[in-house]
């Protein structure tokens, strides 16, 4: 019998008794490939029990990380998954495709970089087309940088700026937007925002104020798109040990990367994605629209 996700990250991901990683790097957007240790997506442990049946959603970011652990609960709940991610990442969005094909669902992959709001209704199209229809939009991509040139105002570049706004926010935005035709009575809209949006780091200062703004669209998104029958939601994950982090944090706070929270550790992409199947849920969510869902190992998000 294999031991839960919460019992395996626990014991697998803690370098000593502080927690944290073994120093590693790589250059953004990253692969799952070579992290040390590779995450745990549920891969192993995660049991669907029909709660999406026939859905059709689609994933940003769906390659990697977080996306890829909500893709895999997801077919196993029942539901055709579309992902999107950047070129560099066809290894990881393939091996994503097959745990969703392995649990006998419809896997389409629909690369583009979400910078170009020209790609973002082209991704929406191709979802659409290759899926039969849409239940489900889960805007997941997201880019920050924490490797200097320093803190703060001081540390951000123009690009930077640029790539982070639009990456996380405008992005966002124009999806939402394509996808509003698609969507009929009992769709939802779930964002990824992130614990940065309560508790800001001044590393993070671009990054933090993009998933505020994810949470205040969240709340204002659910009131215009309630009277469709349209639910809109977010998670808000704490540290959690996906490409991200390598790819886009010096290695000094890798090696300690999660042993702040009040569970003492990172989390694991499969713990997040049970909240990402809840909100998705027709059923068992039914009443729940414009709520920002934290999974963050105990800090606090209000
Ligand atoms: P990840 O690197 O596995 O996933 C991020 C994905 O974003 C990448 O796989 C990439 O496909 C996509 N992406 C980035 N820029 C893009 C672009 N221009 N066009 C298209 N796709 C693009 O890392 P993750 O941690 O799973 O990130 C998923 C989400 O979770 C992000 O929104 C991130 O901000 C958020 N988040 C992560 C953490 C954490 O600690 N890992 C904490 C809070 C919030
Ligand atoms: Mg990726």
């Amino acid at each position: 019998m294999s031991s839960s996700i919460g019992e395996r990250a626990a014991s697998m991901v803690r370098k000593d008794d502080q927690g944290g990683f073994p120093p590693q790097q790589q250059d953004p957007p990253g692969l799952t490939a070579t992290m040390e240790p590779i995450p745990d997506h549920g891969e192993e442990t995660y049991v669907g029990h029909g709660r999406l049946e026939g859905l059709k959603a689609l994933i940003t970011g769906g390659d990697s990380g977080i996306g890829r652990a909500v893709a895999i609960a997801y077919a196993r709940e029942g539901a055709d998954v579309a992902i999107n991610y950047l070129d560099a990442e066809q290894s990881d969005a393939e091996d994503t495709a097959s745990w969703v094909r392995k649990a006998g669902r419809n896997a389409v992959l629909v690369p583009g970089d979400l910078t170009e709001r020209a790609t973002c209704d082209r991704v929406i199209a191709d979802a659409v087309d290759g899926l039969g229809g849409l239940d489900v939009l889960v805007n997941n991509a997201g880019f920050h940088w924490d490797k200097g040139p320093g803190e703060g105002l001081e540390g951000l570049t123009d690009d930077n700026i640029e790539r982070v706004v639009r990456t996380n926010l405008q992005a966002v935005l124009w999806l939402c937007r394509a996808a509003l035709p698609h969507l009929a009575s009992r769709s939802s809209i779930i964002i990824t925002t992130s614990i940065q949006a309560y508790d800001p780091s001044p590393a993070l200062l671009d990054y933090a104020a993009t998933k505020a703004a994810l949470n205040n669209l969240t709340v204002n998104l659910a009131q215009s798109l309630g009277p469709k029958g349209i639910r809109v939601n977010a998670v808000a994950p704490g540290p959690i040990w996906t490409p991200l982090q390598p790819a886009t944090r010096e290695t000094k706070k890798i090696e300690t990367f999660g042993s702040d929270t009040p569970l003492g550790r990172a989390g694991q992409p499969g713990e997040v994605a049970p909240a990402y199947v809840f909100l998705a849920s027709p059923s068992d969510a039914s009443y729940v629209s414009g709520t920002v869902l934290g999974v963050t190992g105990g800090q606090a998000v209000f």
